[in-house]
């Protein structure tokens, strides 16, 4: 294991298996989605960390200029 913390990474966190895996944002929808398929007869168990999404929500506003904080 490797402790290099990219930015371009994403924690996805499962409940029942009570893991935190870290995977690169272009396999995250994937990686849970093969997860839970394989692990929990494809029920929404694991998840990307809450924190993380809205931070990458955040990040992809910002990046489209929908910021608007003019309330
Ligand atoms: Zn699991």
């Amino acid at each position: 294991m490797s402790d290099d913390t990219a930015a371009s990474t994403v924690p996805v966190v499962c409940p029942a298996c009570e893991t935190t895996t870290r995977v690169p944002l272009s396999e995250v929808a994937d990686t849970v989605a093969r997860h839970n398929d394989g692990q929990h007869d494809g029920r929404d168990v694991a998840h990307v960390d809450p924190a993380i999404v809205d931070r990458i929500a955040d990040l992809a506003a910002a990046d489209l200029g929908l910021t608007d904080d003019s309330e």
